[in-house]
């Protein structure tokens, strides 16, 4: 099926999508830099997901990013994966080169690529406390510890979980600076942290309406420490201003957000993503909420 006009198609499929900021940062992107492209939400049930892959392809559709619960049960719909996505186990980047179907996974990369810009850290030969175990986790750690962290610990309320992504995570560090990989409860976290360099909660834990909801008690915080939240709304959560507060560096949601976007974006067109904009795009909608 051929396209009868000059817009080229991307968008966002997911289950819910409506809270989605995708939408109004990667348009505004576009806009600003005179891209005759558009991106749409659409709400894909789980069941419809093979149809809706596959429309990608019938309707000429340049790629789309995926959301929960589409990032894993895309995997064998694609017609090649990009090794870091494989490394993950997750997708959040369809890019449609000819009717291929190629998977990313720009995540772990935006997640890095915000953390450093944003507070600076050396990760190599330090230690990393990540609290949770789910999709945005798994990202994180894989990408961590191919960053030259010698420990990484993981603490999930599901033990299950933190186990098995800690042997995903084992399995794709690079070799032979391969880090140390422990498994804790969200309890036990609390003394991980005491020596640690980094804390990254991927938990939902205190996001909205729970904004005063923290994962860990804040006295262990400390100065040494990068604290990194990646709950966007509130923009400061609990934890995040308790950091502050213990002299800590903070590195709040809303990059992360932006950068897995804008990488996206750059697969897509093949342009700079205009970051500041869309950034500020981003911040101005949640603030106003
Ligand atoms: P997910 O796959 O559903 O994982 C949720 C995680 O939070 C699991 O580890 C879960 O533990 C834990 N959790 C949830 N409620 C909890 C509670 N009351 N007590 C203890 N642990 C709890 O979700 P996700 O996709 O990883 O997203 C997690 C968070 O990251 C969300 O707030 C999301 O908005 C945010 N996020 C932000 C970005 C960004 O760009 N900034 C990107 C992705 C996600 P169990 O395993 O025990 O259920």
């Amino acid at each position: 099926m051929e396209r009868e006009n000059n817009t080229v198609m991307t968008g966002l499929l997911g289950y819910p999508v409506s809270h989605s900021l995708s939408p109004l940062m990667h348009n505004y992107a576009f806009r600003h830099l005179g891209l005759a492209y558009h991106y749409a939400a659409f709400a894909v049930p789980p069941h419809l997901l093979p149809s809706a892959v596959e429309g990608i392809r019938a309707l000429g559709f340049r790629g789309c990013n995926l959301t929960i619960p589409h990032k894993v049960a895309v995997i064998p719909l694609l017609d090649e994966l990009d090794e870091e996505a494989r490394l993950i186990g997750a997708v959040n980047t369809i890019v449609n080169e000819k009717g291929a179907l190629i998977g990313y996974n720009t995540d772990g990369k935006g997640y890095l690529r915000s953390l450093t810009e944003e507070t600076g850290i050396l990760l190599s030969g330090g230690k990393a406390v990540i609290l949770g175990a789910g999709g945005a986790a798994r990202a994180i750690a894989v990408t961590l510890a191919r960053s030259g962290l010698k420990e990484i610990v993981i603490a999930n309320r599901t033990r299950d979980k933190a186990e098995e992504l800690a042997s995903t995570v084992f399995a794709a560090a690079l070799k032979p600076a391969v880090p140390a990989v422990r498994v804790v409860s969200l309890e036990q976290a609390a003394e991980k942290v005491a020596d640690a360099g980094l804390l990254v909660n991927t938990t939902s834990i205190g996001m909205t309406p729970h904004t005063e909801d923290c994962p860990l008690p804040t006295e262990v915080l400390h100065a040494e420490l990068v604290v990194s939240d990646l709950v966007y709304a509130p923009l400061e959560t609990a934890l995040l201003r308790a950091a502050k507060k213990a002299g800590a560096r903070t590195h709040p949601g809303v990059g992360m957000l932006v950068h897995q976007g804008a990488l996206a974006f750059q697969y897509w067109t093949g342009r700079e993503a205009p970051l500041k904009l869309m950034y500020e795009t981003v911040w101005n909608e949640l603030k106003s909420k």
